[in-house]
């Protein structure tokens, strides 16, 4: 059988324990089979950034941003107990933000959806996607306890020739407190790029929550700049598409996500994000079907992984010998989807239908009863897979789809 020849590089992040097993089992059963890729290969073993001291994440990123298609296994995020265990020069920044920050854009979390396993919101058919704006807010936010009588203000004091500006927030008659939160509009605008660009890939509608009638500066700040990018830059396209972008009140729009069947991007600010990604990853269920990728607001790199750890339970298990039933599906879109982003940059359409077809000889797989443990205990079957059954059952699906792509 002839491969697929895949155009450009990729970047390969390689990880740790369990989850770095199931990369390796997916690279050797899923995809080296199938196509011809160079991989420009990071290696980020907890001992390696140690090794390094964390440079290797400096370098990743840069290649990242270089071949602008890169695919992550999960890492692990070293603690004191960690540093202890693999005798750790120290507690290493974790390698997820530290990776992230340096390549900047939107963090996109994706659940996969089959029919036939059973979701906690039953009514959520298609996936919700959450893009949390991972910049300011709560997060740079300062606060302070305030003692007693007096007043809080906001100033905001000029470099330069315009007005200085101040604004009581209150008048304290007693003990209290009190936040200081902030945004910059360049970050707000690059978020709303990668959240549009991001639904006209995926031909989803886009929907932003805020509360702009209590804070008309501040979440006014992004219902303006996202009405803005979408009027300038997006309408054409989103309208040829038959897909929206709306502003929401962000409590309607909680309301209405919990009862919509999904099949939208969730824009949220930063807090809100938090707690969403949260939520809607339980709503759907399992972390095994959890994925998540990086976007720059310009659409044109991304990081894609699992949104899951380790799964350093199963690994201390796989040591000892035993075969482990972890779910490989979240790590295997990492994979799929960075190949269908590089048949997008590359114009190479086949490689972007050899990844959908994986992606399909996925769903195909689980929906045909097939499947590992998490999964079957959600539907009530005690019937499972090991992880490289599983992985062999859907190669077997993709060796009959291959020859219909040419
Ligand atoms: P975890 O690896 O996500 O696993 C927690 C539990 O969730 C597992 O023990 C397992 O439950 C279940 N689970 C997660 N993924 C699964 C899968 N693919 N298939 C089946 N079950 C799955 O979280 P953790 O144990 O808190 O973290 C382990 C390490 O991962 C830590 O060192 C942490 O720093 C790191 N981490 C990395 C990332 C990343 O790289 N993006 C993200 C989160 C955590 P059962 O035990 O009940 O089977
Ligand atoms: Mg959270």
């Amino acid at each position: 059988m002839k491969k697929i020849k895949i155009r450009n590089p990729i970047v390969e992040i390689d990880g740790d324990e369990m989850a770095r097993v199931m990369w390796g089992w997916i690279k050797e059963i899923l995809i080296l089979p199938f196509v011809d890729v160079e991989l420009i290969y990071f290696d980020y073993h907890i001992q390696n950034r140690d090794r390094t001291d964390n440079q290797i994440l400096t370098e990743a990123a840069e290649a990242v941003k270089k071949y602008r298609v890169g695919a992550k296994c999960a890492a692990i995020n070293p603690d004191q107990q960690r540093v202890e265990e693999f005798g750790l020069k120290k507690a290493w920044k974790s390698p997820n933000s530290g990776t992230r920050n340096q390549i900047g854009g939107t963090l996109f979390r994706q659940p996969i959806v089959f029919n036939n396993i059973p979701r906690l919101i039953p009514g959520w058919r298609r996936p919700i996607v959450v893009a949390r704006h991972a910049y300011g807010g709560m997060y740079g936010g300062r606060d302070m306890t305030v003692p007693g009588n007096g007043a809080v203000e906001l100033r905001f004091v000029p470099n330069g020739n315009i007005p200085l500006q101040r604004e009581i927030i209150h008048e304290f008659k007693g003990p209290g407190a009190a936040l200081g939160i902030f945004n910059t509009e360049e970050s707000v605008r690059g978020f709303a790029m990668s959240c549009l660009n991001f639904g006209l890939e995926r031909g989803y509608p886009v929907y932003l929550g805020t509360k702009n009638t209590e804070l008309a500066h501040y979440d006014g700040l992004f219902k303006n700049s996202f009405a803005d990018v979408y009027e300038t830059k997006f309408r054409k396209d989103f309208e040829a598409q038959g897909i929206v972008y709306e502003h929401r009140m962000v409590d309607d729009l909680a309301a209405f996500a919990v009862k919509s069947e999904g099949g939208f991007v969730w824009a949220c600010k930063n807090y809100d994000g938090d707690i969403l990604s949260d939520l809607v990853a339980a709503g759907f269920g399992s972390l095994g079907l959890m994925t998540s990728m990086l976007l720059t607001p310009d659409g044109k790199t991304v990081l894609t992984e699992a949104a899951h750890g380790t799964v350093t339970r199963h690994f201390r298990e796989h040591l000892a010998g035993k075969k482990t039933s972890t779910n490989p599906i979240a790590t295997l879109f990492a994979w799929t989807r960075a190949l269908y982003y590089r048949g997008l940059f590359d114009d190479t359409p086949k490689v972007q239908r050899f990844a959908s077809a994986l992606e399909q000889a996925c769903t195909e797989t689980v929906e045909a009863g097939s499947m590992t443990k998490d999964l079957a205990m959600l539907t009530g079957s005690s019937s499972w897979l090991t992880t490289k059954e599983f992985l062999q059952a859907i190669a077997s699906v993709v060796d009959n789809k291959i020859a219909e792509l040419a």
